[in-house]
């Protein structure tokens, strides 16, 4: 964006002279040849989701110099990421491995200690290692990305399986996987979908996770346990080590499939609709992770400004959100549900059915008829990301605000009324509080859902910023005073919603420092991702 009055000296990490550091940066290129280490000494360019960043959040929520890299480097090979470890034990240098760096409302490509050196993965360890035919299975390294995947299962002819992939399909699929992310066909929950693991631990031995331990299997990708304690879990959501190659499942060809879309008429049909999409849910009747979507973001997401609606400071009024949707199709209804049904006609039409039988007991329920939309409405694409091929088009409604950003808060609660209308009421309440555009979805698991708020900000306004986090840390705050926390957030909340975890005085947390401590006894892999600080840097006032 060119409004970035930076300094062209890079940020040097805390802790080290900005000589020593220097010098320690060209002993690293000695290494990796000097075109795979770059200095951060450039004005930050934001870009966009396609062309993003790696040096920073292109969405930040705070100053944009504050949580940036000092260096970017872009290891070849597993033994060039154990150099890169061996490399910042010995000058104590804080690296941040990312995949591809577009995990964007969640802090992007940014490190949590500013000066960090950022490992960009995907960049050049981007193989799809094997697609198994047989066993439906995959080996890729970080930087395949689910469009690459979906690419390569079409020129290689597989037509038989099938890719799961998030809203926004640019991203990596370790990356997302490590993040607990998820997407929209049976197989969303992209964690419990992995199987097996290569990782870089902070001081630099190599493991392989589940069946990869046994020498000559042809296991790894088919049995995730393998045997003795399962040690995945240490390496999602956490800073415990540098994920190099990862298996994922992927789902057989459903032989058919058909999205549908209801809308409810009223804000008050929120609980009878969730109470009915429970057992539905949980039986697999209703078969992918869908969406419950609010009229707003209906509207957001047809890629207008919100000028073009309303100019008042405080949040659109509902009847102007109404008006605004009314030629879309959710009209002048509150809530658009989106869902798909596989398999062949005959098997879809008994679960299609019930499905509609159940939907219709909320008064004036209506299901939309796919072929009245135009071609480029939203529905379409719901419709190709159930059906596991990647899209970006959910990326419309950042056009909200100028310089749009998102940063989300996602709490997690079982599929009931009582708890989406408690969620749904806090999170209202502070958005009028802070003048902001209210943008729900319930995102339905198995037996629990995640509300998803994205706050849309102008990334360029400080005020709106400033509105935009504090409103964050109060739902944070009193979400966790109704018993509910966050399945994953952005970096600036990490402490604050790691330290929501406090049952017998914050015992995990303590469990965490101490693996923390074991693993990485010199502090340098990501500290304070997802609150976890290493003994380096506790109680030195590094959280926030
Ligand atoms: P995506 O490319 O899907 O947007 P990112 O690369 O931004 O995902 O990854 C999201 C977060 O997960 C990163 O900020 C990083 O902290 C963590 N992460 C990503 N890839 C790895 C990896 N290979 N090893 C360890 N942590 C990772």
């Amino acid at each position: 964006k060119g409004r970035n009055q930076r300094q062209r000296l890079p940020v040097v990490p805390q802790g080290i002279e900005r000589d020593v550091f220097m010098q320690a940066l060209s002993e690293l290129k000695d290494e990796l040849g000097e075109e795979n280490v770059e200095i951060n000494d450039k004005p930050l360019v934001d870009g966009w989701y396609m062309e993003h960043p790696n040096t920073h959040d292109m969405m930040t929520i705070l100053d944009e110099e504050e949580l940036v890299a000092s260096a970017v480097v872009y290891p070849g090979s597993v033994e060039e990421v154990q150099k890169i470890v061996a490399w910042a034990n010995k000058y104590l240098v804080p690296i941040f491995p990312i995949s591809m760096g577009r995990n964007l409302g969640y802090g992007g490509a940014a490190p949590r200690v500013r000066g960090s050196v950022t490992i960009d993965l995907g960049r050049r360890m981007n193989k799809i290692i094997d697609i198994n035919p047989e066993d439906y299975t995959c080996l890729v390294e970080p930087g395949v990305s689910f469009y690459a995947l979906y690419e390569a299962l079409k020129e290689r002819g597989y037509d038989h399986m099938w890719v799961d992939t998030p809203d926004l399909g640019g991203g990596s699929i370790i990356g997302n996987t490590v993040d607990r992310g998820v997407g929209y066909t049976p197989y969303g929950d992209h964690w419990a979908c992995h199987s097996g693991m290569e990782v870089v631990l902070p001081t630099g031995e190599v493991i392989r996770t589940g069946m990869g331990g046994l020498p000559g299997n042809n296991t790894w990708q088919c049995f995730p346990y393998g045997f003795g304690p399962y040690s995945d879990g240490i390496f999602s959501q956490s800073n415990f080590g540098i994920v190099t190659k990862m298996g994922m499942t992927l789902m057989p060809n459903p032989g058919g499939y058909e999205s549908f879309m209801y809308t409810f008429p009223r804000e008050e049909d929120l609980a009878p609709l969730i109470e009915i999409i429970r057992p539905l849910r949980i039986a697999q009747i209703l078969e992918n992770v869908a969406q419950l979507r609010h009229v707003a973001q209906s509207v957001a997401v047809l890629g207008r400004p919100r000028s073009e609606f309303y100019t008042g400071s405080g949040p659109v009024p509902f009847s102007i959100l109404h008006e605004a949707a009314s030629k879309s199709p959710i009209g002048d209804h509150t809530w658009a549900y989106y869902g798909m049904s596989y398999g062949p006609p005959e098997i879809r039409a008994h679960k299609l059915a019930l499905v509609d039988s159940s939907f219709r007991k909320i008064p004036g329920a209506r299901k939309i008829d796919p072929s009245t939309l135009p071609a480029d409405d939203y529905f379409f694409s719901r419709d190709k990301i159930a059906a596991g091929i990647p899209d970006i088009h959910e990326l419309r409604w950042v056009n909200w605000t100028p310089n749009g950003s998102h940063i989300a808060f996602s709490p997690v609660s079982p599929i009931r009324g009582t708890d989406a209308t408690a969620l749904f009421k806090l999170g209202k309440e502070l958005h009028d509080k802070y003048n902001i555009d209210f943008f729900p979805a319930f995102i339905v698991g198995l037996r629990e859902m995640h509300l998803i708020v994205e706050i849309v900000f102008d990334r360029a306004n400080q005020t709106k910023k400033k509105e935009a986090l504090d409103c964050l840390r109060e739902l944070v705050h009193e979400a966790a005073k109704l018993g509910y926390g966050e399945y994953r957030t952005h970096l600036v909340l990490m402490d604050q919603v790691a330290g929501t975890y406090s049952w017998n005085e914050g015992a995990v947390g303590k469990f965490n420092e101490k693996l923390k401590d074991a693993l990485d006894p010199n502090s340098i892999l990501a500290p304070g991702r997802c609150g976890i600080w290493g003994r380096r840097y506790r109680g030195r006032g590094w959280e926030m």
